[in-house]
């Protein structure tokens, strides 16, 4: 049997009056892949944190067993005695300094060891204790990141700044600083959340690598296939507490999915597509040569022409950061750096409320500057709109009573939770404040609705209800566009399928069964002809 490097006993976090993880025991082997898979808000980054020293446990104890095989209570204080210890956490959000090169963040990394005694890599490629300061010059530091590239094969150029990294590029960079100082255990927060298919399949043969190499690598993920291909075991979580652990193929996909939301799982069902408008078509939204500058004046958004229709959804994928988000916002009126037309109905509305008021649904990216008004009430989130409150007055009188039910009847059907009225949306979580802007958005079935990533941060059952509601707007011959960068939900929804890469749209309908091409796509590969050059890679 294979010994235990990471043991957490009955291990509880509590936040105020809220239990994130509930009485959790877990065990990492050496040279394991294990997943935790749980939907969000599961409990699964809060329990990283508490093994990488950024949180404290309320209840429990966490042991680790070094590499001389002594085993004793971890209590870190901070991330630095975890790493001192050899565990490395790369975040679901990075941690890298984005005007420095490669090299100086993997130095920083290193320098985070001025004071202590720790085994860091050294200029030829091994593994050494340093002991006091850490000092590094620029070549050396170079050095030694080409060191670690060449062990790991995980090629980027030290010399390169990491804004000007791609995030897969980012991702291995954060790699390398946990192995940098020979991070034993590698705790990986939704890794392939930001990366293309193409890039997954990279990244998992570099996770194969380092188990190669005698790492233990604790694998964060709510994507089933991939927790399915690349682990050996899996603990599920599901509202904080351990419900599942087993070898990975004791169940099947369903089953696990089972485990992780507590009932059976039906997703939605999209009937064939409705027979889409009239003839000539009947354009809700026409793009014409749209180029959008995004906020350091860089083209974001290049000569993009389009049409969406009534009956239908539209879907546009991509990897974060490609621009959908300056589409998006030039649709809507909100950026004013725009060239070529945008017509909606028929007119070029300027402005948001004169967007808004030809009938476009926004679901923007993000709810927080954008989405909802953090100090108003739930309700007076729900009823923001302007047309909410049209409905809502009668001979400028605004009926309180209906007010209320209505939004009453938005919090019972989309589920916010908690279920209270008049409290003030910033004190819900990420998840529930998404409900409202989804609530207030698609319950006043506007002609287009314009949603981007809806769906993120919301548990399975709400993702769900989402999607039935996306689909019944085009059932009712309204128009969606759908912009997210989860691939699999795009294609659920989508009649038609667009790939933004690089301020590019591609029209990828035709390729909505092969995922490697819409892969290539994503990454930008492959920008003007489909049929061409595809298998280079
Ligand atoms: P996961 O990573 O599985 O999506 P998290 O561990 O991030 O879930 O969150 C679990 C729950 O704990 C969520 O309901 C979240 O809102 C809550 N939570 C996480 N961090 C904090 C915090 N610092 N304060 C209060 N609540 C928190
Ligand atoms: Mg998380």
């Amino acid at each position: 049997m294979e010994e235990n490097i990471l043991e957490l006993r009955n291990v509880t976090k509590t936040f105020g009056d809220f239990v994130a993880v509930d009485s959790v025991d877990f065990e990492l082997q050496a040279g394991e892949i294990h997943a935790i898979l749980g939907e969000n808000g599961a409990g699964k980054s809060t329990l990283m944190n508490l093994i990488y020293g950024l949180y404290h446990p309320s209840d429990g104890r966490i042991y680790v067993t070094d590499r001389e095989k002594w085993r004793y209570r971890l209590r870190a204080k901070s991330p630095r005695d975890a790493i001192a210890t050899g565990i490395g956490m790369v975040h679901q959000h990075f941690m890298l300094v984005e005007n420095l090169t490669v090299a100086e963040n993997i130095a920083l990394s290193l320098g985070q060891f001025r004071a202590g005694v720790a085994k860091s890599i050294s200029e030829n490629g091994s593994y050494k204790d340093w002991f006091g300061k850490f000092l590094f010059k620029k070549d050396e530091a170079i050095r030694i990141t080409e060191a670690l590239s060449e062990r790991f094969g995980l090629t980027v150029d030290p010399s390169t700044l990491v804004r000007s990294l791609s995030v897969g590029l980012k991702q291995r960079v954060e790699i390398l600083k946990a192995l940098a100082v020979d991070a034993r255990i590698l705790i990986l927060d939704e890794p392939t959340a930001v990366l293309s298919p193409q890039e997954v399949e990279g990244f998992f043969t570099i996770l194969r690598k380092l188990q190669a190499d005698g790492r233990a690598i604790i694998f964060i993920s709510h994507k089933m296939k991939e927790v399915l291909e690349i682990s050996d075991r899996i603990t599920v979580l599901r509202r904080g507490k351990k419900v599942y652990l087993g070898p990975t193929g004791e169940l099947t996909a369903r089953e696990l999915a089972r485990e992780m939301i507590g009932e059976d799982i039906n997703e939605v069902e999209r009937s064939a597509n409705a027979d889409i408008g009239s003839d000539p078509p009947d354009n809700v939204l026409q793009l014409s040569n749209l180029t959008v500058l995004g906020d350091r004046d860089e083209v974001a958004v290049s000569d993009v022409s389009m049409e969406s229709r009534r009956g239908e959804i539209v879907g546009i994928a991509g990897v974060d950061g490609n621009g959908q988000r300056e589409l998006a916002e030039a649709i809507m009126g909100l950026r004013h750096n725009a060239s070529g037309t945008i017509s909606i109905l028929g007119a070029n509305p300027k402005g948001i409320k004169a967007v808004r008021q030809r009938g476009v649904g926004y679901i923007p990216e993000d709810r927080q500057t954008t989405g909802v008004i953090a100090a108003f009430s739930v309700t007076e989130n729900l009823l923001l709109n302007v047309t909410h409150l049209d409905n809502l007055t009668h001979w400028n009188v605004l009926n309180q009573k209906r007010k209320r039910e209505t939004a009453e009847q938005l919090i019972t059907d989309y589920d916010i939770r908690p279920p209270v009225a008049d409290t003030p949306a910033s004190s819900l979580s990420g998840g529930n404040q998404q409900k409202i802007v989804i609530a207030r958005e698609i319950s006043l079935h506007p002609d287009l609705l314009i949603a981007v990533n809806p769906t993120r941060g919301l548990d399975v059952n709400a993702a769900r209800y989402v999607h039935e509601n996306l689909l019944a707007q085009r059932n009712q011959k309204k128009s969606v566009l759908l912009i997210s960068t989860e691939l699999d939900e795009v294609l659920l929804l989508s009649d038609r399928l667009y790939v933004m890469s690089r301020g590019k749209l591609i029209e990828a309908t035709a390729q909505r069964n092969d995922i490697e091409t819409l892969g290539l796509l994503m990454t930008g590969e492959s920008h003007t002809d489909l049929s061409d050059g595809l298998d280079e890679s």
